[in-house]
This record gives C-alpha cells, structure tokens and sequence, in this order.
C-alpha cells in the first residue's frame, strides 16, 4: 500500500545519519520533519571522549553536499571539528529540524502510516519514519560472572572522556577495536593499564605506500563492501595504526592479555586461573541499536532491527539510517551515510505517492528550534 505525501517524514535523531537522511528526503521531494532529543544538531558527537581524532583524514569525512573543509584536507579531524562541521551542515539544510523533542512511541495506523508519540506532548501522523537514533545511547556490557558483587568500577568507554580521574589506579580495558586501544594507549602514561582481548589483536596500517588507508578504500571499491564479502577478509575487529599501538604494546608500555573470565569481589580472574585486584574495569564493548520507540511497532527482535539494507522487512514506509554494516562497511561513518541515506530514502518514496513538489512545501514548514 501507498502512503499520501501530505504528511511528513518523520526522521527520528538529528545527528549525522538523521541530517543526511533529511537532505536525502528534501531531494526527492517528501517532507521531513526531524525530532532529535537534544539542543544542538550534531548527535553523540560532543558526547565521545575529549581527545577523540577521526580514523579519516578530512577529505573522507564529509557528508554529501559539504566538504569538511579547513586547511588541510589529509588531517584527521578532531572531535569538536566534528561537531561544529555538523552544526554548519544542519544550518544549510532548509529542512524543518525541531529539537529537545524526544520521539516516545511509533504506532501504526489503521490502513497506512504511523503516528509517531514525543515527549513534549505531540501525536504527529506521518507518511514514513526513518529510524536514525543512533546507538551510543545503548551501550553493550557483556554479561560476566561475579560482576554484581564486584566493588571496582565497571564503566562503559561511552561514559569516559578523560584519563585525569584514573590517575595511580589499576585499570583494564575490554575490546580489540579503536576506541578500546586509543583509550588504553592513553590511560597508560596516567595508570596501570591492561588491555583484555579475545582474541590477538589485528592491526591495519593507517598508511599504504604513502597513502592513508582511506584512499585505498576509496578508490578500490572496499568501502562499499557487503558485509557479508568483508567478514571473510577481516575476521576480528581490526585496528587502525600509525604504528603506534603496536610499538605501545611490543615495548610493554600498555599490556594486553586474553580476556578475563570471571570477577572476584575485588578485582578479576584472568583466563589462566590467577587473580587480581583491579580499580576499574572500562569496557569498549560496542552498542546496539537505540529504537525503544519502535517497540509498539513489534518490529524489534531482541532489540534489533528486522531490516535489509536499512528498509524493514515488516513496516512498508519504515527505514533505518546509521546501522552498523547496514549496507556495507562504512554505513555507520561521517563518509558513508550519505550513500545509505539516498537508499533508503529512494525506498521509502516508493511507498510515500505523489510527493509535493519541493518548492511548495518549503513554504509550508514548521517553526524550527535549533
Ligand atoms: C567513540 C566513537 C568514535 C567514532 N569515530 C568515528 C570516526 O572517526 N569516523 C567516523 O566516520 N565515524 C566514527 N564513529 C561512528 C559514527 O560516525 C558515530 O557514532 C556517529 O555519531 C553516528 O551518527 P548517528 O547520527 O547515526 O548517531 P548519533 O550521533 O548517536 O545521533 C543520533 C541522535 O539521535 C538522538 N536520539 C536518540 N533517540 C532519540 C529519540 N527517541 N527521539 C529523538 N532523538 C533521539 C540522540 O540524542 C542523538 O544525538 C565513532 C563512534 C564512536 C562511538
């Protein structure tokens, strides 16, 4: 069944995925109206941790429509750069971007469409929803023995910003992947840090033959890979390195060992059977999609998304933006979204018929809060 377009898009989230998803929409003529949940429209962004720099260096790091700009297009981007190239991106969109609302609920509606419940108090009908809240607000924590009775710290690397309050402790960081080593490799000169890993680690270099590893997957089509073809060339989380890391590790300044088994009231129980008495256990653990709203829907299983490439798989006019690997390696990054974004989006206008054309409903928008 067809939707009729005189409703909007609902696009739930204003970070990168929901701005790329708005600009999308725009282009095809549908109507969105974005709902984020915070002040300002840059997503988790301000949220990671303080000495965070991008994996890409900046000319691989735009959404469509703006580059990243600055003087040098081979720096790798700081956190806050992020942020305000994002501020400038949702300021150049004419799209009606309303924020601190919190989107509650999706309902179906009897025949066609949603009716989409916010936390100010709004029933908005809409013709399509397009999910791109993000997962940084559902952190996963493995489940491990002994963990309740643990007196330590057990934190999530989503709430860590700095090395400062670690100073002089005992402290192990969970996971294999960037953001565990680059905090690992930071704690190491304030604390006593090890990092626990299932498995070896497996470094990528940053640099091939004087290029950045992005130019690489850029011009050999790897970033555009299925997951499904590149799980059978990278079989573990991979890490990124100048060189670093793994100077880092050879030389014992940050220590790695295979993961712990349990926790002691104390501390934790190391695979070989010995204990010891930590401070504070960081797990960068990942996320996992963050769509309670969507739970009247009966669309989620455990918490996941039933989807292909982003379209759902039971809700004809519902999309997802942002999704780790939702259509190839680099969905969940600055430089991919946009190519999910026109996607999903050429999808759901499928289903949404006879869109008004763009440069009348641009006089119809809605007061926009920024
Ligand atoms: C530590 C870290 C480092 C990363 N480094 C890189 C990197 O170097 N390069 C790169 O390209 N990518 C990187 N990423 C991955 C990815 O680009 C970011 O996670 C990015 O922030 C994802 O954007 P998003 O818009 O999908 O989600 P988010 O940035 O999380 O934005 C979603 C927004 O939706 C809002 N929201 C959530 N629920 C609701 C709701 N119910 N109603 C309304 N609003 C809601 C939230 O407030 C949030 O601001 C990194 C991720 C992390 C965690």
């Amino acid at each position: 069944m067809v939707t009729t377009s005189s409703e909007p898009v609902i696009i739930v989230g204003g970070g990168q995925s929901g701005l790329a998803a708005a600009r999308a929409a725009l282009s095809v003529g549908l109507r969105p109206v974005v709902l984020h949940a915070g002040v300002d429209t840059v997503g988790s962004w301000p949220d990671y941790y303080d000495s965070l720099t991008l994996f890409s260096p900046a000319r691989y790091s735009a959404l469509p429509g703006m580059a990243f700009g600055g003087a040098d297009p081979d720096r790798h981007p700081t956190r806050d750069e992020v942020v305000a190239y994002l501020r400038r991106y949702a300021g150049s969109l004419d799209a009606n971007i309303r924020t601190s609302v919190r989107v509650t609920a999706v309902h179906p509606r009897p025949g066609t469409g949603y009716m989409v419940s916010t936390d100010t108090g709004d029933e908005i009908p809409a013709a399509g929803v397009i999910a791109a809240s993000g997962s940084f607000g559902n952190p996963h924590l493995p489940l491990l023995p002994g963990r309740e009775n643990y007196a330590g710290q057990v934190r999530h690397v989503a709430h860590y910003r700095r090395p400062e309050p670690y100073a002089g402790k005992r402290v192990i960081v969970v996971g294999a992947g960037n953001s565990a080593v680059q905090v690992a490799h930071e704690l190491a000169s304030h604390a006593n840090v090890t990092l626990a890993t299932r498995a070896p680690i497996q470094f990528v270099p940053q640099r091939i033959r004087g290029r950045d590893l992005h130019h690489w997957l850029h011009v050999t089509g790897t970033d555009r890979l299925p997951r499904a073809v590149l799980t059978r060339l990278v079989r573990h989380a991979a890490l990124l390195d100048t060189g670093v890391y793994r100077e880092a590790i050879a030389s014992g300044l940050l220590a790695r060992r295979e993961m712990f088994t349990a926790f002691t009231p104390d501390g934790v129980v190391w695979a070989d059977g010995s204990s010891e008495v930590v401070d504070a256990v960081i797990f960068a653990t990942g996320y996992r999609p963050n769509l309670d709203y969507l739970a009247p829907l009966g669309t989620l299983e455990r918490g996941m998304p039933r989807q292909v490439a982003g379209v759902s798989t039971t809700h004809p006019g519902l999309v997802y933006l942002g999704l780790e690997f939702q259509r190839s390696f680099s969905s969940n990054t600055l430089r991919g979204v946009g190519r999910d974004a026109a996607c999903v989006v050429a999808a759901l206008a499928e289903r949404v018929s006879g869109a008004t054309p763009r440069r009348r409903w641009l006089t119809e928008r809605l007061p926009v809060r920024r």
